[in-house]
């Protein structure tokens, strides 16, 4: 078995809503893979059926070989889990919130391990610091700490830079290179395009519950090829996809206002899958 993450056929049907249908994937260890997608294309809803947080209604679902309806409990030793919202106890200091999490975890030598991911968040010198005076990227650090307390394979990480500041996030980008590095496993949802392109080894889009593409940035973009002009009317900026640069030239020359000329990135590729721009 050389795969961390296999699903086959994977499904989730709400009454009468197919949230997800039939999503089959293959994720090797240490990749960083995003999931991208529009809202409610069923992205969380996978997440939840890997994290054994909800039934899968057909298909399978296995981490390390252990089935996540089967085998839970296995399931759950090996993963760690950074959920959208910051759930930390705000009442309580970023050390007492690692310390309780991992004696739920039934974690031996936590005061060691506590010190060792304090030191790596670079959030040392704030360990007895209430949670509650923490700014928005020290608690998403955190958070991202603590699902990091039971030293897990697989970290699926859910939008873990929302609402954060273009600066703050870089910081946060290279906290999760540096996991990369130790060889754990990452699942990453996001709307930030930039994130995708600058951590994923591979991404797969995902629309209305199907997979429409799964491969790296690099080739999705690669596949779409061309130049994008980009124009301002009345405020509204719109994109034309054209084939090579003497084409965007021409097209520039028509347009009245001024105009970008660039090549196509992975935002160009999800409009042209999904009809939808990715961050609003
Ligand atoms: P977002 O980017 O907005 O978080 P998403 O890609 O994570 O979206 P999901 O949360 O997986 O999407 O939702 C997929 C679909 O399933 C949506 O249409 C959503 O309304 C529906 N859905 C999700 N959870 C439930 C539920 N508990 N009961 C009924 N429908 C649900």
């Amino acid at each position: 078995m050389n795969e961390m993450i296999v699903t086959d056929n994977l499904g989730k049907q709400y009454r009468d809503l197919v949230a997800l249908e039939g999503l089959s994937l293959q994720i090797p260890p240490g990749e960083i893979f995003g999931l991208l997608g529009p809202n409610g294309a069923g992205k969380t809803t996978t997440i939840k059926i890997l994290t054994t947080l909800a039934r899968p209604s057909w298909g399978t679902a296995r981490i390390h070989d252990f089935d996540v309806l089967r085998q839970p409990l296995q399931v759950k030793k090996l993963i760690g889990v950074c959920p959208q919202e910051i759930n930390l106890d705000r009442e309580l200091t970023a050390y007492e919130n690692l310390w309780i999490y991992g004696r739920l975890h039934r974690m031996t030598e936590l005061k060691a391990r506590i010190q060792e991911l304090l030191d790596f968040g670079d959030l040392s010198g704030r360990a007895d610091s209430l949670v509650r005076d923490f700014s928005g990227g020290m608690q998403r650090r955190l958070l991202i700490l603590r699902a990091l307390v039971s030293r897990p394979q697989v970290l699926f990480l859910d939008e873990p830079t929302v609402g954060l500041d273009p600066q703050v996030r870089r910081q946060l980008w290279n906290l999760i290179q540096e996991l990369k590095l130790g060889g754990i496993t990452i699942i990453l949802t996001t709307h930030y395009i930039e994130e995708a392109e600058m951590l994923c080894d591979r991404v797969g889009i995902l629309n209305r519950g199907r997979l429409i593409a799964l491969d790296t940035p690099q080739a999705l973009v690669a596949k779409l090829g061309g130049y994008v002009v980009e124009t301002l009317n009345g405020g509204r900026r719109q994109y034309l996809l054209v084939r090579d640069k003497e084409e965007a030239y021409s097209r520039a020359q028509m347009e009245p206002t001024e105009v970008i000329i660039r090549q196509v990135n992975l935002e160009d590729v999800f409009i042209q899958l999904t009809g939808e721009r990715l961050t609003n």
